[in-house]
């Protein structure tokens, strides 16, 4: 498990790696891949999985905002990064740090060639997003024209990829609505293609693309986020990956606290006997959420469940231990390999993704690559 003496996120380059090996096993050698290390790499260490990623090849990045992107290019990161949503204020900083975005409007597109007009810019990598029933950012089908006719006169940008984003990739009950989404997709780049008489990259799979659509539709790239950290939003899926974070803390205190009594704040707890409680380290400014309180997640402690009772406090959550074997300064487990990420988000309704990225910066972090 590791030396824990304070809460501690471990990350696991080696399962990194490993995940990174499944999933292009699953497309073909020729078939670009993108890793998406947005949000702090899904909450882990964005720099680090950034610069493990270069070195096994990925041929891209994406982040989602500009400031993510910026963070790469200080730590030296030499990739092309796409910026998944760009906004216009961020333009000649994109520039300045050679920050490719993903145009999905026609305001931003016209906006972007403003800016790369300014800093006289000539085939400046864009990406340009297609909706194909996502419905959160792209153009539409019906505007191919609008792009084709304002790309077509300026010289300062170039298309090196377009792309989409399944809706349900991971559901095998929306595979109709994926497969139309991949129809209209091809049909949109093929348009796209012929009408300013040049190819660009096509990518479309996500994580579970990846795993559901690649016959279909990994085109010349895929991206994945999620995959790469171990999880495949699938349980079929998930003993082929390993997740790359270890969330551990350790016990504070421990009280034996009489029959009736009630534990932490609004007493939104009250034993029914005598009950044995352990206050951790880590709490909602941890990234442990207030519904993950009174009962609905639980953590590990010496291979024993103890759920988490009463309220999440800002910086502690109180764990009911009674029957448990441990004692003030044991190690404490609230995910990693032997409890999944995902396995403690469900019990409070949410997903991997969200636990993982709400991990607070206020966490240490100690990267593991031997
Ligand atoms: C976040 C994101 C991804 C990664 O999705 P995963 O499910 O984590 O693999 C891919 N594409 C876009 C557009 C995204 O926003």
């Amino acid at each position: 498990m590791g030396k824990v003496g304070e809460t501690t996120l471990f990350l696991d380059l080696n399962a990194l790696e490993h995940n990174f090996a499944y999933l292009r096993s699953k497309i073909a050698p020729s078939t670009k891949f993108l890793g998406v290390v947005k949000a702090f790499a899904y909450g882990s260490d964005m720099v680090a999985i950034a610069k493990k990623l270069e070195l096994l090849g990925a041929d891209y990045l994406a982040v989602a905002y500009v400031i993510e992107g910026v963070l790469l290019r200080n730590a030296g990161i030499k990739t092309p990064i796409l910026v998944l949503h760009p906004l216009a204020s961020n333009f000649e900083e994109m520039i300045d740090r050679c920050l490719e975005p993903s145009l999905y409007s026609q305001n931003i597109l016209t906006q972007f060639l403003e800016a790369a007009r300014a800093k006289k810019q000539v085939a400046y990598p864009v990406h340009i997003k297609f909706n194909t029933g996502l419905n959160r950012l792209g153009f539409k089908e019906n505007e191919i024209g609008f792009i084709a006719e304002r790309l077509k006169t300026s010289p300062e940008a170039k298309v090196v990829s377009v792309f989409s984003h399944l809706a349900a990739s991971e559901d095998p009950n929306e595979r109709a609505f994926s497969l139309n989404q991949i129809d209209t997709f091809k049909k949109c780049s093929d348009v796209l293609a012929q009408k300013l008489g040049y190819a660009s990259i096509r990518h479309m799979l996500n994580t579970s693309g990846i795993i559901n659509y690649a016959s279909e539709a990994q085109f010349e790239m895929v991206r994945s986020g999620i995959g790469l950290y171990g999880y495949g939003n699938d349980a079929l899926i998930d003993p082929n990956l390993r997740p790359v974070a270890t969330l551990k803390t350790i016990i504070s205190q421990i009280h034996e606290i009489g029959d009736g009594e009630t534990v932490g704040y609004n007493r939104a707890f009250k034993t029914g006997g005598t009950t044995k409680t352990a206050t951790l380290p880590i709490g909602h400014a941890d990234g442990i959420g207030r519904q993950y309180g009174k009962g609905k997640a639980s953590v590990l402690i010496n291979g024993k469940e103890a759920p988490l009772i009463g309220n999440v406090c800002m910086d502690m959550i109180m764990v009911d231990v009674t029957g448990v074997d441990c004692e003030e300064g044991d190690k404490v487990l609230v995910f990693g390999p032997q409890r999944s990420a995902e396995n403690f988000a469900s019990g409070a309704g949410t997903i991997s993704y969200e636990i993982l990225t709400a991990i607070s910066q206020r966490v240490k972090r100690i990267v593991i690559d031997h």
